[in-house]
């Protein structure tokens, strides 16, 4: 999608650090990180929100969290623990509107999340 952040990071339009790729998934480092690891999956397929998924994603999102877990455990942090997280719409503070999950680690997690 032509004014798309992420789509363009993907593009190498603009600048992002990757940490990762392969044929359905980007990882870029978070420009503003909220723990000492904050990586961001994202799908080669533009996908505004997880409300626009279907069954014909399904292998993908399998695709999203098995990069989350292998980038963890890459980085010491399958048995310490770590976070994913999908936000969807303004309540949740979704910003950008290409899905994408986040995975942070590397300090002690709070629940209920803010
Ligand atoms: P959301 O709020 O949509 O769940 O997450 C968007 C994330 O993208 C935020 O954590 C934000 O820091 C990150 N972000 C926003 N702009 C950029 C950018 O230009 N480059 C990178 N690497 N991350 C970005
Ligand atoms: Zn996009």
């Amino acid at each position: 999608m032509s004014d798309c952040l992420f789509c363009k990071i993907i593009a190498g339009e603009i600048k992002g650090t990757i940490v990762h790729q392969d044929n359905d998934v980007v990882a870029i480092e978070d420009i503003n990180p909220q723990a000492p690891l904050h990586v961001l999956i994202i799908p080669r397929q533009h996908i505004a929100t997880i409300n626009d998924l279907t069954p014909a994603n399904d292998a993908l999102v399998g695709s999203m969290f098995r990069a989350a877990a292998a980038l963890a455990r890459q980085h010491g942090y399958a048995d310490r623990g770590y976070r994913t997280v999908f936000n969807c719409n303004s309540e949740a503070g979704q910003s950008v509107f290409h899905i994408h999950l986040h995975l942070l680690a590397g300090r002690p997690m709070l629940w209920p999340p803010g």
